[in-house]
């Protein structure tokens, strides 16, 4: 038997399923299971995505097999549906629609009414005894076929689209808003104006033959698998490329046959906010894209959703198809186990889906869903903490605009319009109203507002580099809303009373008016747009978790917040600390859910007040009493430091690095700075500039730095050692537990831990004696340099812990210093001779190599060694999985990446789980 390259669906049947993704892309496959189902799904077939992967490798042909099996499965489709394909009397008409394995929404192309043409239109109009609507759907296949396959697009960037342009022309001359509202005549001049448009830009004439419109479509979707926007946006989200989409041919519905047919797009939760509403949008006599492209403003589809008491909903409009409606909703949410997001036309009364997929969503709703559907007992937790993007998180702490400068905005009139929320959050930047020049602005540190009628495809690396999304037409499920949703944009949709003037580059609403450039703040979460900057507060979450000035009992968001994180905790391995320096930045952490503090730099309280001004003396006196002197001015205040942090830790683990950069740092280096230093400290500024000059080095990253600064100055680690330890007692003393952890940086060499580790130890004893206290303290090390890694059995008889440091251990291992990366790292990610920036994303392979070594070292040494990470990759989650996987017993990370960590620890501990 040949190769199977055509699946049938129909009938009530289909070849395929919801399984076959890669074969039949996700439209396909979910079309198949949706016909499997019972769904009422206009029946058709799929070419696979193997075609398409052969369309490229064999220079733009296809398996000679293909033509038969196509031709086959048009027959039964003709036979099923009783009519043929060019047939003048009864024409079949299809769609050919594009459908990869990963679902690109709107990214690749689709064309609608094919196998009309001149003959066939009068046939289709005989038959429904409708001109209008038998040209609507010819004007429109001709526009489709126009841009899609013959590659009639718009030349400049300010320009529309040309068929939108002729058919804006005829509106203004009608003097009417709407396409629907032209009459037949007007649409049978669009398809003539159009066929000569087409024959004029690109030297074509407009095929008649049904046949040659098929091939030529089928042709252009896996030509639009290449297309730059879809390779744009493949690269935006990580979707391979080597994949390919299938292509889908369908019977057409029509719902644009009168005023009881109608189109329309869904959700089967709230994709803003997550909640458990059906939730959706359509339009009355129209077809296909009318809905997402933002040309009318669609109808909601139920009586809750709406906010426009003249507006009718479907639930109003056809009670009965509502119904029905709501029932596949049902079906398809619980079939599928998540949120859908739907298509579907209604033909004379008649429901048809058209699609479904597994809907997009804001990091809020994403969230709400999970938990949800665990909470309905559709899923279980492990699947609910596995759909929660880590990184999504964070959006549920976004700021949002502080209330009382909105009001004195509102106050002021700067409320320019109303539309919908789309994408939830604060945004404020400056209006551009196309794609280039938003990313161009952003390339130079701009922050703008996308401004535009209504988004493309092409317009997505234009939408990523914007902090937010205006459009003056579209709904909920227009493409800016989906993509800014995606994106976690905030995006504000069909705000009709924007009135765009591309060319000019401004926009009026009434008579103000807005230029290129000026400021505007959109809120995502209400809809409104406003003129200037608004300043703005945290989130929700935040407002309860951190700055208590909301009930916790009045925000739903962050009651599933804490049980989405509680079930996380109970699943997760790793521990997660945090790096923090000061009480309230421990304060934060601890209500994120930290469990220790990984990394406190003691350097970062040396800037505090007028302490600089001690480390200073310390560092130009000329001998070791002289540092000393200096030094006991500082003990004190680290002492008090220490002790805020260990009372606020209550016990929990908090580990202390002893002083880390090298001294310079702390020292002026302009010559006016040093004038005025040294004026103030009593010194000659000549001695001061040597003190500068001596301290100079050519590599500081490599220099005199980390336990190099306590082995040659013992005292400074000394006086730090006492600083712990008194605050430790002294807290003690006070009935609150201690633990800690003292940190010797950037040991390479067993013998300089030693050294510290007994400067340490003496000053441990004698303070204990003193204060007749005793404290589970411990030593431990760094393990940032690549000796340290691959000597760690040795230093594992000496220290009692480690802690990776992976910023100075990815500049090692990579011998580059991070500082000076930037002139080249942008290159080498461009022509991906690195697939990321490893100063973000671990290095699994190389920094992560020897940190295995390490691990494996340390703990044949001393199998109870604590080991963790207190790099910046501690809070990402593919580093977070890789220190899993090693046997890390913490990860520890900056205080506001610890909720995403937990959840990270969480996802590693399942993957682990369901491998084995
Ligand atoms: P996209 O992937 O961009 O969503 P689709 O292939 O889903 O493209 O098609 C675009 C629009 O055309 C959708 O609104 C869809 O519902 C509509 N459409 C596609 N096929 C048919 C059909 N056979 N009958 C009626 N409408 C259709
Ligand atoms: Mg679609
Ligand atoms: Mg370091």
């Amino acid at each position: 038997m040949a190769h199977k390259y055509v699946y049938f669906f129909g009938g009530g049947k289909a070849d395929g399923n919801a399984q076959m993704k890669n074969l039949l892309g996700g439209k396909g496959a979910n079309i198949a299971e949706m016909t499997n189902l019972g769904i009422p799904v206009p029946p058709g077939f799929t070419i696979t995505t193997e075609i398409c992967t052969y369309y490229y490798q064999n220079n733009q042909q296809y398996p000679p097999e293909l033509k038969g099996q196509v031709e086959d499965a048009l027959r039964r489709l003709e036979e099923m549906m009783g009519r043929k394909f060019g047939d003048p009397d009864n024409p079949l008409l299809v769609s050919v629609r594009s459908g990869a394995a990963s679902s690109m929404p709107g990214m690749m192309d689709t064309v609608l009414n094919l196998g009309l043409n001149d003959q066939t239109v009068l046939g289709l109009m005989k038959e429904t005894r409708d001109e209008r609507f038998a040209y609507d759907c010819y004007r429109r296949f001709v526009a489709m076929y126009g841009d899609v396959v013959l590659g009639l697009k718009p030349v400049h960037k300010d320009e529309m689209d040309p068929f939108d342009q002729i058919i804006e022309e005829m509106r203004k001359r009608r003097k009417v808003e709407f396409d629907s509202e032209l009459p037949a005549s007007d649409l049978k001049e669009l398809v003539e104006r159009y066929k000569t448009l087409i024959r004029a830009h690109k030297d074509v004439v407009f095929p008649q033959d049904p046949m040659e419109q098929l091939w030529g479509a089928i042709g252009a979707v896996f030509g639009s698998w290449n297309n730059p926007r879809a390779i744009a946006y493949r690269e935006l989200n990580n979707i391979p490329s080597d994949m390919g989409t299938a292509v889908n041919i369908q019977a057409m519905v029509f719902g644009n046959m009168g005023e009881d047919c109608g189109t329309g797009v869904g959700f089967t939760r709230n994709p803003a906010t997550g909640e458990n509403v059906f939730y959706g949008e359509y339009l009355i006599n129209a077809q296909g894209e009318d809905v997402v492209a933002g040309i009318r403003t669609p109808q909601p589809i139920n009586k809750a959703q709406k906010t426009d008491p003249n507006t009718l909903s479907l639930e109003e409009t056809m009670p009965e198809i509502y119904q029905q409606l709501e029932r596949v909703r049902t079906t398809l949410d619980r079939h599928y186990r998540d949120m859908q997001d739907i298509e579907f036309t209604i033909q004379k009364g008649k429901l048809w889906m058209l699609q479904t997929r597994t809907g997009k969503r804001t990091g809020f709703a994403s969230f709400k869903i999970a938990v949800d559907m665990v909470r309905e007992g559709i899923i279980s937790k492990d699947e609910a903490l596995m759909r929660v993007d880590p990184d999504q998180l964070n959006q549920l702490l976004r700021p949002i605009f502080d209330p009382r400068a909105k009001e004195e905005a509102v106050r002021n009139k700067a409320l320019l319009a109303k539309g919908l929320n789309a994408g939830p959050g604060a945004a404020t930047g400056r209006v551009v109203f196309n794609a280039p020049d938003a990313e161009e602005w952003a390339k130079r540190g701009e922050k703008v507002i996308l401004v535009r009628l209504e988004t493309s495809p092409e317009d997505i690396r234009g939408m990523h580099a914007s902090q937010g999304i205006l459009t003056a037409r579209g709904g909920m499920t227009s493409h800016a809303a989906l993509v800014g949703r995606q994106m976690g944009k905030v995006c504000v949709v069909g705000c009709n009373a924007l009135e765009i003037e591309y060319r000019n580059h401004r926009m009026m609403v009434g008579d103000r008016i807005v230029r290129e450039g000026d400021w505007l703040s959109l809120d995502g979460t209400t809809g409104e747009v406003f003129v200037g900057q608004i300043p703005t507060q945290p989130s929700e979450v935040l407002s309860v978790i951190i700055d208590k000035k909301m009930d916790s009992a009045k925000s739903q968001v962050y009651q599933d917040y804490m049980e989405l994180l509680g079930w996380a905790d109970e699943c997760r391995r790793l521990g997660v600390w945090t790096n923090a320096d000061q009480p309230n930045q421990v304060e934060v952490a601890l209500a994120f859910g930290a469990e220790g503090i990984g990394l406190t730099r003691t350097e970062h309280m040396f800037f505090e007040g007028n302490r600089i001004d001690a480390v200073r003396e310390m560092i130009l006196a000329d001998d070791v009493e002289g540092r000393k002197r200096a030094l006991a001015k500082l003990l004190p205040m680290q002492k008090e430091d220490f002790k805020g942090i260990f009372r606020v830790m209550k016990g929990k683990p908090v580990t202390i690095r002893t002083l880390d950069p090298p001294l310079h740092e702390f020292l002026p280096h302009e010559d006016k700075d040093i004038q005025k230093l040294a004026t103030e400290m009593l010194v000659h500024v000549e001695r001061l500039k040597a003190k500068v000059e001596s301290l100079h080095e050519a590599n500081p990253m490599l220099g005199h730095r980390g336990c190099r600064l306590g082995i040659v100055y013992p005292e400074i680690t000394a006086m730090q050692a006492q600083a712990i330890m008194e605050a430790a007692c002294e807290v003690k003393k006070e009935g609150v537990d201690v633990q800690p952890e003292i940190m010797i940086p950037l040991v390479g060499h067993v013998s300089e831990l030693k050294n510290q580790r007994k400067v340490v130890d003496d000053v441990a004893r004698e303070v204990m004696e003193r204060y007749g206290v005793s404290v589970n303290y411990r030593v431990g090390t760094m393990i940032e340099v690549p000796r340290g890694a691959l000597t760690a059995d040795e230093i594992a008889e000496v220290a009692e812990f480690f802690s990776f440091g992976t910023n100075d251990l990815t500049q090692t291992v990579f011998g580059i210093s991070r500082d000076d990366a930037g002139k080249f790292l942008p290159d080498y990610l461009d022509a991906r001779i690195w697939e990321y920036d490893p100063f973000e994303k671990l290095d699994q392979v190389g920094v992560g190599g020897l940190m295995e070594i390490a691990v494996k070292k340390g703990r044949a040494t001393r199998p109870d060694l604590k080991i963790g990470i207190c790099g910046e990759h501690g809070g990402e989650p593919s580093s977070v999985d890789f220190c899993h996987r090693i046997g890390l017993d913490y990860v520890s990370c900056s205080p506001y990446r610890v909720p995403v960590a937990r959840l990270a620890a969480a996802q590693a501990a399942i993957r682990s789980k369901n491998k084995c």
